[in-house]
Protein backbone atom coordinates (compact mmCIF):
# COMPACT_ATOMS: atom_id res chain seq x y z
CA UNK A 1 0.00 0.00 0.00
CA UNK A 2 1.30 3.45 -0.79
CA UNK A 3 2.55 5.91 1.74
CA UNK A 4 1.45 9.71 1.55
CA UNK A 5 4.28 11.72 3.71
CA UNK A 6 2.95 14.96 4.99
CA UNK A 7 5.79 17.42 6.27
CA UNK A 8 3.80 19.35 9.03
CA UNK A 9 1.49 18.08 11.70
CA UNK A 10 -0.82 21.29 12.17
CA UNK A 11 -4.73 21.13 10.97
CA UNK A 12 -3.96 21.00 7.97
CA UNK A 13 -1.71 17.86 7.67
CA UNK A 14 -4.00 16.53 10.39
CA UNK A 15 -7.11 16.00 7.95
CA UNK A 16 -5.22 15.49 4.99
CA UNK A 17 -3.74 12.63 6.78
CA UNK A 18 -7.46 11.59 7.71
CA UNK A 19 -8.72 11.48 4.10
CA UNK A 20 -5.42 9.18 3.08
CA UNK A 21 -6.36 7.17 5.64
CA UNK A 22 -10.05 7.22 4.28
CA UNK A 23 -9.16 6.75 0.75
CA UNK A 24 -6.86 3.73 1.47
CA UNK A 25 -3.26 5.13 1.87
CA UNK A 26 -1.10 4.61 4.60
CA UNK A 27 0.53 8.16 6.36
CA UNK A 28 3.04 9.87 7.89
CA UNK A 29 3.29 13.13 9.18
CA UNK A 30 7.18 14.66 10.18
CA UNK A 31 6.63 17.85 12.45
CA UNK A 32 8.95 19.53 14.82
CA UNK A 33 6.52 19.59 17.62
CA UNK A 34 5.67 16.49 19.60
CA UNK A 35 1.99 17.66 20.41
CA UNK A 36 0.77 18.42 16.83
CA UNK A 37 -2.39 17.78 16.07
CA UNK A 38 -1.87 15.43 13.07
CA UNK A 39 0.51 12.90 15.18
CA UNK A 40 -2.53 10.95 16.57
CA UNK A 41 -3.85 10.25 12.92
CA UNK A 42 -1.05 9.75 11.34
CA UNK A 43 0.37 6.05 10.52
CA UNK A 44 3.77 6.88 11.60
CA UNK A 45 4.77 10.34 13.68
CA UNK A 46 8.41 11.52 12.78
CA UNK A 47 9.67 14.02 15.46
CA UNK A 48 12.57 16.70 13.65
CA UNK A 49 13.83 19.40 12.82
CA UNK A 50 12.66 21.32 9.32
CA UNK A 51 16.09 21.89 8.86
CA UNK A 52 17.61 18.43 9.42
CA UNK A 53 18.64 17.18 6.23
CA UNK A 54 19.34 13.78 7.44
CA UNK A 55 16.03 13.14 9.05
CA UNK A 56 13.62 14.55 6.63
CA UNK A 57 15.38 12.63 3.54
CA UNK A 58 15.00 9.44 5.88
CA UNK A 59 11.37 10.48 5.81
CA UNK A 60 11.34 10.96 2.07
CA UNK A 61 12.61 7.81 1.69
CA UNK A 62 10.10 5.97 3.52
CA UNK A 63 7.39 7.85 1.49
CA UNK A 64 5.91 7.25 -1.72
CA UNK A 65 4.34 10.52 -2.37
CA UNK A 66 5.33 13.57 -0.37
CA UNK A 67 3.27 16.76 -0.04
CA UNK A 68 3.31 19.44 2.70
CA UNK A 69 0.88 21.41 4.85
CA UNK A 70 2.89 25.06 5.69
CA UNK A 71 5.00 27.29 2.98
CA UNK A 72 7.78 28.22 5.32
CA UNK A 73 9.93 25.01 4.55
CA UNK A 74 13.58 25.02 4.00
CA UNK A 75 13.02 25.47 0.31
CA UNK A 76 16.55 24.40 -0.59
CA UNK A 77 16.61 21.44 1.50
CA UNK A 78 12.73 20.66 -0.64
CA UNK A 79 14.75 21.29 -3.75
CA UNK A 80 17.78 19.22 -2.95
CA UNK A 81 15.25 16.08 -1.92
CA UNK A 82 12.68 16.60 -4.93
CA UNK A 83 15.79 15.88 -7.56
CA UNK A 84 15.62 12.20 -5.33
CA UNK A 85 12.12 11.63 -3.86
CA UNK A 86 8.54 12.28 -5.08
CA UNK A 87 7.84 15.68 -4.10
CA UNK A 88 5.10 16.27 -7.03
CA UNK A 89 4.74 19.79 -6.03
CA UNK A 90 8.26 20.35 -5.95
CA UNK A 91 9.92 23.54 -4.83
CA UNK A 92 8.52 26.29 -7.27
CA UNK A 93 5.73 27.06 -5.11
CA UNK A 94 7.12 27.44 -2.04
CA UNK A 95 9.72 29.45 -3.27
CA UNK A 96 7.22 32.16 -4.79
CA UNK A 97 4.41 32.20 -1.35
CA UNK A 98 6.98 32.07 0.94
CA UNK A 99 8.33 35.62 0.10
CA UNK A 100 5.37 38.87 -0.81
CA UNK A 101 7.88 40.40 -3.14
CA UNK A 102 8.59 36.76 -5.43
CA UNK A 103 4.91 36.95 -5.14
CA UNK A 104 3.49 40.08 -6.05
CA UNK A 105 6.41 40.46 -8.83
CA UNK A 106 4.94 36.79 -10.36
CA UNK A 107 1.54 38.79 -10.32
CA UNK A 108 3.26 41.76 -12.59
CA UNK A 109 4.99 39.38 -14.80
CA UNK A 110 1.49 37.20 -15.76
CA UNK A 111 -0.72 40.63 -15.70
CA UNK A 112 -2.24 40.05 -12.94
CA UNK A 113 -3.80 43.00 -10.93
CA UNK A 114 -2.28 43.67 -7.40
CA UNK A 115 -2.92 46.94 -5.12
CA UNK A 116 0.34 49.35 -5.80
CA UNK A 117 3.37 48.13 -3.90
CA UNK A 118 6.88 48.68 -3.73
CA UNK A 119 10.05 46.63 -2.00
CA UNK A 120 11.49 48.47 0.80
CA UNK A 121 14.96 46.80 1.74
CA UNK A 122 16.05 49.33 4.25
CA UNK A 123 14.62 52.51 5.79
CA UNK A 124 16.38 54.22 2.69
CA UNK A 125 14.23 52.86 0.56
CA UNK A 126 10.95 55.20 2.13
CA UNK A 127 12.17 58.23 0.50
CA UNK A 128 10.52 59.38 -2.50
CA UNK A 129 7.96 56.45 -1.45
CA UNK A 130 5.43 56.97 -4.08
CA UNK A 131 2.47 55.62 -2.63
CA UNK A 132 -0.05 57.69 -0.52
CA UNK A 133 -1.53 57.26 2.92
CA UNK A 134 -3.04 54.85 4.35
CA UNK A 135 -0.30 52.11 3.62
CA UNK A 136 0.45 48.90 4.84
CA UNK A 137 3.83 47.78 5.51
CA UNK A 138 3.73 44.68 5.32
CA UNK A 139 6.82 41.77 6.43
CA UNK A 140 8.41 40.06 3.24
CA UNK A 141 8.68 36.51 4.83
CA UNK A 142 6.91 34.77 7.89
CA UNK A 143 3.91 37.42 7.88
CA UNK A 144 0.92 35.45 7.86
CA UNK A 145 -2.69 36.35 9.72
CA UNK A 146 -1.93 39.90 10.39
CA UNK A 147 1.54 39.23 11.71
CA UNK A 148 4.12 41.29 10.78
CA UNK A 149 2.37 43.88 9.09
CA UNK A 150 1.68 47.86 10.22
CA UNK A 151 -1.02 50.27 9.15
CA UNK A 152 0.53 53.49 8.21
CA UNK A 153 -2.20 56.30 8.61
CA UNK A 154 0.34 59.11 8.87
CA UNK A 155 4.40 58.94 8.64
CA UNK A 156 5.38 59.02 12.32
CA UNK A 157 3.71 55.63 12.72
CA UNK A 158 6.64 54.32 10.86
CA UNK A 159 8.30 54.74 13.67
CA UNK A 160 6.98 51.95 14.91
CA UNK A 161 8.21 49.78 12.06
CA UNK A 162 11.12 47.29 13.14
CA UNK A 163 13.45 47.32 10.39
CA UNK A 164 16.44 45.85 12.12
CA UNK A 165 16.92 41.96 9.73
CA UNK A 166 13.57 42.72 8.25
CA UNK A 167 12.36 43.95 4.80
CA UNK A 168 8.93 44.79 3.38
CA UNK A 169 6.62 45.44 1.24
CA UNK A 170 4.78 48.81 1.24
CA UNK A 171 1.14 48.26 -0.06
CA UNK A 172 -1.77 50.79 -0.98
CA UNK A 173 -4.59 49.85 1.42
CA UNK A 174 -7.51 49.19 -0.92
CA UNK A 175 -10.61 50.22 0.20
CA UNK A 176 -12.10 47.18 -1.45
CA UNK A 177 -15.83 46.01 -1.36
CA UNK A 178 -15.04 42.17 -0.10
CA UNK A 179 -12.10 39.49 -0.55
CA UNK A 180 -12.56 36.10 -1.66
CA UNK A 181 -10.45 33.04 -1.98
CA UNK A 182 -10.28 30.95 -4.72
CA UNK A 183 -9.05 26.92 -4.33
CA UNK A 184 -7.72 25.08 -7.51
CA UNK A 185 -6.12 21.96 -8.02
CA UNK A 186 -3.87 21.00 -11.46
CA UNK A 187 -3.18 16.80 -11.31
CA UNK A 188 0.11 15.23 -12.29
CA UNK A 189 -2.12 14.32 -15.84
CA UNK A 190 -2.35 17.52 -16.44
CA UNK A 191 -6.34 18.23 -15.28
CA UNK A 192 -7.34 22.01 -13.50
CA UNK A 193 -10.68 22.71 -11.42
CA UNK A 194 -11.22 24.99 -9.40
CA UNK A 195 -13.88 25.54 -6.54
CA UNK A 196 -16.55 28.36 -7.26
CA UNK A 197 -15.39 31.58 -4.73
CA UNK A 198 -15.46 31.35 -1.26
CA UNK A 199 -16.28 34.48 0.48
CA UNK A 200 -14.29 35.49 3.11
CA UNK A 201 -14.42 37.92 6.50
CA UNK A 202 -11.37 38.79 8.30
CA UNK A 203 -10.98 40.23 11.68
CA UNK A 204 -7.44 41.80 12.15
CA UNK A 205 -6.01 40.30 9.88
CA UNK A 206 -7.34 37.06 10.83
CA UNK A 207 -9.91 34.90 9.00
CA UNK A 208 -13.04 35.25 10.81
CA UNK A 209 -15.77 33.62 8.79
CA UNK A 210 -15.81 32.47 5.08
CA UNK A 211 -19.41 31.95 3.50
CA UNK A 212 -19.59 29.10 0.70
CA UNK A 213 -21.71 31.86 -1.71
CA UNK A 214 -22.71 31.36 -5.23
CA UNK A 215 -23.65 34.84 -5.32
CA UNK A 216 -20.45 36.87 -6.35
CA UNK A 217 -21.17 37.95 -9.89
CA UNK A 218 -19.92 35.04 -12.46
CA UNK A 219 -17.70 37.86 -13.88
CA UNK A 220 -15.63 38.22 -10.60
CA UNK A 221 -15.50 34.81 -10.22
CA UNK A 222 -14.13 34.03 -13.86
CA UNK A 223 -11.75 36.90 -13.54
CA UNK A 224 -10.39 35.22 -10.05
CA UNK A 225 -10.32 31.53 -11.60
CA UNK A 226 -8.40 32.82 -15.03
CA UNK A 227 -5.59 34.50 -12.95
CA UNK A 228 -5.52 31.15 -10.47
CA UNK A 229 -5.18 29.17 -13.79
CA UNK A 230 -2.80 31.47 -15.44
CA UNK A 231 -0.58 31.12 -12.28
CA UNK A 232 -0.51 27.35 -12.36
CA UNK A 233 -0.18 27.05 -15.69
CA UNK A 234 2.78 29.05 -15.96
CA UNK A 235 4.65 28.48 -13.13
CA UNK A 236 3.73 25.00 -13.39
CA UNK A 237 1.97 24.23 -9.91
CA UNK A 238 1.10 20.71 -8.98
CA UNK A 239 -1.42 20.40 -6.19
CA UNK A 240 -3.69 22.65 -4.56
CA UNK A 241 -2.80 26.60 -4.88
CA UNK A 242 -5.46 29.06 -3.15
CA UNK A 243 -4.89 32.26 -3.67
CA UNK A 244 -6.70 35.13 -1.90
CA UNK A 245 -8.33 38.64 -3.70
CA UNK A 246 -9.61 42.07 -2.80
CA UNK A 247 -12.66 42.53 -5.08
CA UNK A 248 -13.38 46.23 -5.76
CA UNK A 249 -16.13 47.59 -8.03
CA UNK A 250 -16.13 44.24 -9.67
CA UNK A 251 -12.88 44.25 -10.40
CA UNK A 252 -10.33 41.39 -9.14
CA UNK A 253 -6.66 42.21 -6.75
CA UNK A 254 -4.25 39.20 -6.51
CA UNK A 255 -3.65 39.09 -2.61
CA UNK A 256 -1.48 36.18 -1.97
CA UNK A 257 -1.35 32.63 -2.47
CA UNK A 258 -0.95 29.76 -0.56
CA UNK A 259 0.43 26.25 -2.47
CA UNK A 260 -1.33 24.27 0.70
CA UNK A 261 -4.86 23.58 1.87
CA UNK A 262 -6.34 26.47 3.20
CA UNK A 263 -8.61 27.52 6.33
CA UNK A 264 -11.39 28.97 3.87
CA UNK A 265 -11.51 25.60 2.22
CA UNK A 266 -12.22 23.71 5.44
CA UNK A 267 -16.01 24.53 4.28
CA UNK A 268 -15.90 21.83 1.50
CA UNK A 269 -15.73 19.23 3.73
CA UNK A 270 -18.94 19.84 4.96
CA UNK A 271 -20.82 21.67 1.86
CA UNK A 272 -19.33 20.24 -1.60
CA UNK A 273 -19.07 16.61 -2.47
CA UNK A 274 -15.42 16.43 -2.75
CA UNK A 275 -13.39 18.55 0.06
CA UNK A 276 -9.83 20.12 -0.81
CA UNK A 277 -8.13 17.39 0.75
CA UNK A 278 -9.58 14.70 -1.42
CA UNK A 279 -9.16 16.66 -4.45
CA UNK A 280 -5.45 17.77 -3.71
CA UNK A 281 -4.60 13.62 -2.56
CA UNK A 282 -6.28 13.29 -6.23
CA UNK A 283 -3.62 15.81 -8.00
CA UNK A 284 -0.29 14.42 -6.29
CA UNK A 285 -1.84 11.23 -7.07
CA UNK A 286 -2.69 11.18 -10.84
CA UNK A 287 -5.91 10.77 -10.15
CA UNK A 288 -9.60 11.74 -11.70
CA UNK A 289 -10.50 15.00 -9.73
CA UNK A 290 -13.63 15.38 -8.09
CA UNK A 291 -16.21 17.64 -9.00
CA UNK A 292 -15.89 21.38 -7.14
CA UNK A 293 -19.61 21.75 -7.13
CA UNK A 294 -20.96 22.82 -3.79
CA UNK A 295 -23.93 19.99 -2.39
CA UNK A 296 -25.38 22.15 0.26
CA UNK A 297 -25.09 25.83 1.53
CA UNK A 298 -23.07 26.91 4.68
CA UNK A 299 -20.61 28.82 6.39
CA UNK A 300 -17.51 27.94 8.54
CA UNK A 301 -16.38 30.26 11.13
CA UNK A 302 -12.64 30.08 12.79
CA UNK A 303 -12.55 29.39 16.31
CA UNK A 304 -9.90 30.85 18.10
CA UNK A 305 -8.11 29.86 21.58
CA UNK A 306 -10.36 32.93 23.46
CA UNK A 307 -13.48 31.55 21.52
CA UNK A 308 -13.34 27.70 23.38
CA UNK A 309 -16.08 28.54 26.00
CA UNK A 310 -18.71 30.46 23.75
CA UNK A 311 -18.21 28.10 20.99
CA UNK A 312 -19.37 25.46 23.58
CA UNK A 313 -22.47 27.41 24.79
CA UNK A 314 -23.36 28.05 20.94
CA UNK A 315 -22.82 24.74 20.50
CA UNK A 316 -25.09 23.66 23.41
CA UNK A 317 -28.03 25.83 21.98
CA UNK A 318 -27.38 25.20 18.05
CA UNK A 319 -26.06 21.74 17.65
CA UNK A 320 -29.00 20.16 15.44
CA UNK A 321 -27.72 23.00 12.68
CA UNK A 322 -23.71 23.22 13.56
CA UNK A 323 -20.78 21.29 13.80
CA UNK A 324 -17.12 21.92 15.55
CA UNK A 325 -13.76 20.55 14.62
CA UNK A 326 -11.65 20.55 17.28
CA UNK A 327 -8.06 20.46 16.62
CA UNK A 328 -6.79 19.14 20.26
CA UNK A 329 -4.57 22.07 20.35
CA UNK A 330 -4.14 24.02 23.35
CA UNK A 331 -6.53 27.10 23.54
CA UNK A 332 -3.71 29.96 23.28
CA UNK A 333 -5.21 33.83 22.21
CA UNK A 334 -5.41 34.07 18.48
CA UNK A 335 -4.32 30.64 17.67
CA UNK A 336 -6.51 28.68 15.46
CA UNK A 337 -7.83 25.70 17.56
CA UNK A 338 -11.18 24.55 15.63
CA UNK A 339 -13.99 25.34 13.28
CA UNK A 340 -18.06 25.94 13.25
CA UNK A 341 -19.67 24.55 10.20
CA UNK A 342 -23.06 26.41 10.18
CA UNK A 343 -26.17 25.47 8.01
CA UNK A 344 -28.33 27.75 9.23
CA UNK A 345 -27.84 31.19 7.15
CA UNK A 346 -30.15 32.78 9.72
CA UNK A 347 -27.25 32.82 11.93
CA UNK A 348 -25.19 34.74 9.68
CA UNK A 349 -25.56 37.74 10.79
CA UNK A 350 -25.21 37.51 14.20
CA UNK A 351 -22.07 35.97 13.98
CA UNK A 352 -20.89 38.59 11.47
CA UNK A 353 -22.14 41.27 14.18
CA UNK A 354 -20.35 39.46 17.62
CA UNK A 355 -17.90 36.44 16.47
CA UNK A 356 -14.88 39.10 17.16
P1 LIG B 1 -2.46 39.23 4.36
O1 LIG B 1 -1.56 38.74 5.44
O2 LIG B 1 -1.76 39.93 3.25
O3 LIG B 1 -3.42 38.18 3.86
O4 LIG B 1 -3.41 40.32 5.07
C1 LIG B 1 -4.35 39.95 6.04
C2 LIG B 1 -5.60 40.78 5.86
O5 LIG B 1 -5.28 42.18 5.98
C3 LIG B 1 -6.25 40.65 4.48
O6 LIG B 1 -7.07 39.51 4.39
C4 LIG B 1 -7.04 41.96 4.43
O7 LIG B 1 -8.21 41.88 5.21
C5 LIG B 1 -6.06 42.95 5.07
N1 LIG B 1 -5.21 43.55 4.01
C6 LIG B 1 -4.03 43.06 3.55
N2 LIG B 1 -3.55 43.82 2.54
C7 LIG B 1 -4.42 44.82 2.34
C8 LIG B 1 -4.50 45.93 1.43
N3 LIG B 1 -3.53 46.16 0.55
N4 LIG B 1 -5.56 46.75 1.52
C9 LIG B 1 -6.53 46.53 2.45
N5 LIG B 1 -6.53 45.51 3.31
C10 LIG B 1 -5.50 44.65 3.28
Amino acid sequence: MKTIGIIGGGQLGMFLALYAYKMGYETAVYDVKDDCCAKAIAGEFVLGSFDDEEKLEAFCKKCDVITFEFENINKELITKLAKKYNIVQRETPLVISSSRFNEKSMADELGISVPRWKFIEDEKSLVNLDLNYPFLMKSNSLGYDGKGQYMINKPEDLNEVEFAGVTYLAEEKLDFDYEISIIAFRSTTGEFVTYEPFYNIHHKGILNITINDPEVPEAVADEAKGYIERIMKEKDILGILCCEFFVKDDKVYFNEMAPRPHNSGHITMDTHYFSQYENHLRAILGLPLGSTQASNNGFMVNVLGQDVEKTKEFMSEYGDVAKYYDYHKEPVYNRKVGHLVVYDYQLLDWFIENWK
